[in-house]
């Protein structure tokens, strides 16, 4: 079995790039140079030297000595909160604006819903010097006013997207179509792995530095690569796939990819794409979605908004239904316990998307030697108003 691309942009029956023909040659241009490039010596160089002074590579693999004693056996923790922004989204926005760079495109545009992809791409524009314009619904924009100011004072410029639900998937139309009237000066920094091919493979390459990290860290704590498990919250699955990447073909090492259930599963609240998800096309590739009957796409709820998402992206629903990859469901209310636990036991306020995974603890069974290495993709400070509220701190 074979879990990377395939050289038609297909993870297994999923993936491809399903675009109004408008976009074609965007799309196209990319696929034809984005492996050249991104393999090339020159931007291998820039991107390696920005992962370690700009964002704080390597991060730690901590390991945690409480919770390894709660829960009987051997935990580590891949330190992605302490990234330059507060998560791992910023290895990929940094990979694809060198990209856009090598490109000679000179404007950037983005989607964000909850708004952390758009300020992980305005920080690359700031850095880079690129002008930056972010997608946003209207809803989206009114929910999170800190994102929104952080993006305006990187220099962004946020337009509301204003038609249907006035969230992500509304913000996704509005940048494909400013893509489709810009396509020669344009590049399109898409956050997860989603979106037509060759989008799904870049971004998991940019991100597979964390797995790289993993093996060595771990070399040199265990004195070996392979941990027996790897856990990361699923919303399109970039954390999950740097965090998996190295591991794919080491069929020993058992991974596991962590959904948000929401109010639960058959709640109508939910973003449980693994269990509730059938074949269908968003966002420009065919991958698991959670659906109505004649295929119209269902709003999901989760409490974490980097959740939030109808869909998971096709290396992820090629590993569900392939059997390489164990989905777990984790309710709104396991995913906060879990994160004030881990805040008391270890001193960490996590993401509430992180939180998602240290879950999953509580739904498996470890023994004493196994390894187990948890994704930390982000920290909890953009989430304190929603701890609060819930704990009534
Ligand atoms: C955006 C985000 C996620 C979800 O996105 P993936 O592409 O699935 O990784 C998870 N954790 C944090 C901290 C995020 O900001």
């Amino acid at each position: 079995m074979n879990y990377q691309v395939d050289k038609k942009g297909y993870y297994g029956k999923f993936g491809g790039a399903f675009i109004p023909e408008m976009l074609y040659p965007n799309v196209e241009e990319l696929k034809s140079v984005y492996l050249e490039i991104i393999e090339s010596e020159p931007f291998q160089k820039e991107f390696q030297k920005l992962l370690k002074d700009y964002v704080g590579r390597p991060t730690p693999l901590y390991f945690a000595q409480r919770l390894s004693e709660k829960y009987g056996t051997k935990i580590y923790l891949k330190r992605e909160d302490l990234c330059h922004t507060g998560a791992h989204k910023i290895n990929n926005t940094l990979g694809q604006i060198i990209l856009a760079k090598k490109l000679g495109k000179k404007r950037i545009i983005a989607e964000t819903g909850a708004g952390q992809h758009g300020v992980a791409t305005a920080t690359a524009c700031a850095l880079m010097g690129l002008e930056c314009i972010v997608y946003m619904g209207e809803i989206d924009i009114a929910r999170q006013a800190p994102n929104v100011a952080r993006m305006k004072m990187l220099g962004a410029t946020v337009i509301p997207a204003k038609s249907g639900s006035r969230t992500l998937k509304d913000a996704t139309n509005e940048a494909i179509r400013d893509w489709i009237n810009n396509p020669v000066d344009t590049y399109y920094i898409i956050g997860s792995v989603v979106g037509p091919h060759p989008y799904p493979d870049m971004v998991a390459r940019f991100q597979s530095v964390i797995s790289e990290e993993i093996k060595s860290q771990l070399k040199e704590a265990e004195g070996k690569e392979n941990p027996d498990y790897v856990i990361a919250c699923v919303g399109g699955g970039s954390n999950a796939a740097g965090a998996f990447y190295h591991f794919l073909d080491e069929e020993k090492v058992n991974l596991i990819a962590v959904e948000a259930a929401g109010k639960g599963i058959h709640s109508g609240e939910t973003a449980a794409t693994s269990v509730l998800g059938r074949e269908g096309i968003i966002h420009g590739s065919k991958t698991l979605l959670m659906q109505t009957e004649d295929g119209q796409i269902t709003e999901p709820y989760s409490i974490s908004a980097g959740l939030d998402y109808p869909g998971v992206g096709p290396m992820h629903a090629h590993l569900c239904e392939s059997g390489r990859a164990e989905f777990l469901s984790v309710t709104d209310d396991e995913a906060m316990q879990a994160g004030i636990q881990l805040t008391q036991m270890e001193g960490i306020i996590p993401a509430i998307e992180s939180a998602h995974a240290f879950a999953a603890l509580e739904k498996k069974n470890f023994s004493p030697e196994e390894i187990v290495v948890i994704n930390l993709s982000g920290r909890g400070d953009k989430d304190l108003s929603t701890y609060i509220k819930y704990f009534a701190i």
